[in-house]
């Protein structure tokens, strides 16, 4: 059975006493909920095992947000899976668009690090888009397709089956400007197709497909009603309980 997740983002912010302050927040807050989706907060490194001994983690999943292509050994500054998993993150979103862009961070490379999360016991929330000149150009499908293949495609079908997949149009991430939930729709539908041609149907049917990209209370109702999309990864609207918990009562 497919999951629903709503999974924030924090990026490059909060200090350490305002990430706890954030997540301690926010597990108050769900404490009296039962939301319909799983909840996961994807958090600087440096949070890790606070955050996690800090909240109820059956509530509230932790993750991190990039993990090293390398197991161990002379890697000045680098943070492995291992190391991760050790917290009581269950997490890490790999393959953003900002760690391919501006860390150079190659199909090959992100190939080592899913494959290194899934052996730490690591669920990859795994992050694939287009930018707006291949969106423009009618290439967001054959995007999409090259970096599932390229990263996912050696997976067995049991490693396959402990991925979540986060399609985010990069023109979309933090610009305010969200996909509309028909081209949400279209495009979780393609690769939902691409992943039965590979896996299976069944395999393709019970991925989660989160979608992201300026999701916010406004626009998660919507985007979460289509079948295709099984909720999202939100980055600006994840760092207040106030924005961030009408997301996860979108479902
Ligand atoms: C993200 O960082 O993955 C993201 C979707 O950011 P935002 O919600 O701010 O667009």
């Amino acid at each position: 059975m497919r999951k629903n997740i709503i999974a924030g983002n924090w990026k490059l912010n909060t200090t350490l006493a305002e990430g706890l302050e954030l997540a301690t927040g926010l597990n108050e807050v769900l404490k009296g909920k039962s939301p319909k989706c799983d909840v996961v907060i994807g958090v600087p490194f440096t949070h890790l095992a606070s955050i996690a001994a800090a909240i109820d983690t059956r509530k509230i999943g932790v993750a991190a947000q990039n993990s090293a292509d390398k197991e161990k050994g002379a890697f000045t500054g680098e943070v492995s899976a291992a190391m991760i998993a050790s917290t009581g993150a269950k997490y890490v979103i790999l393959g953003h668009s900002e760690r391919r862009a501006y860390y150079h961070e190659t199909p090959e490379i992100l190939q080592t690090k899913v494959n290194l999360a899934l052996a730490n016991g690591l669920t990859p929330i795994f992050c694939i888009g287009e930018v707006l000149e291949e969106r423009e150009a009618g290439k967001h499908f054959q995007v999409v397709d090259k970096q599932v293949e390229a990263s996912l495609f050696e997976l067995s079908a049991e490693d396959f089956a402990k991925v979540v997949i986060a399609y985010e149009p990069v023109w979309a991430i933090g610009t305010g400007k969200t996909a509309t939930s028909d081209q949400a729709e279209e495009i979780h539908a393609h690769i939902r197709a691409t992943l039965a041609a590979k896996f299976g149907a069944k395999a393709a049917d019970d991925c989660t497909i989160l979608y992201g990209g300026s999701m916010n209370a406004g626009n998660a109702k919507d985007l979460v009603s289509r079948p295709n999309v099984d909720g999202g990864l939100i980055g600006g609207a994840s760092l207040s309980v106030a924005n961030f918990l009408p997301i996860i009562e979108a479902f």
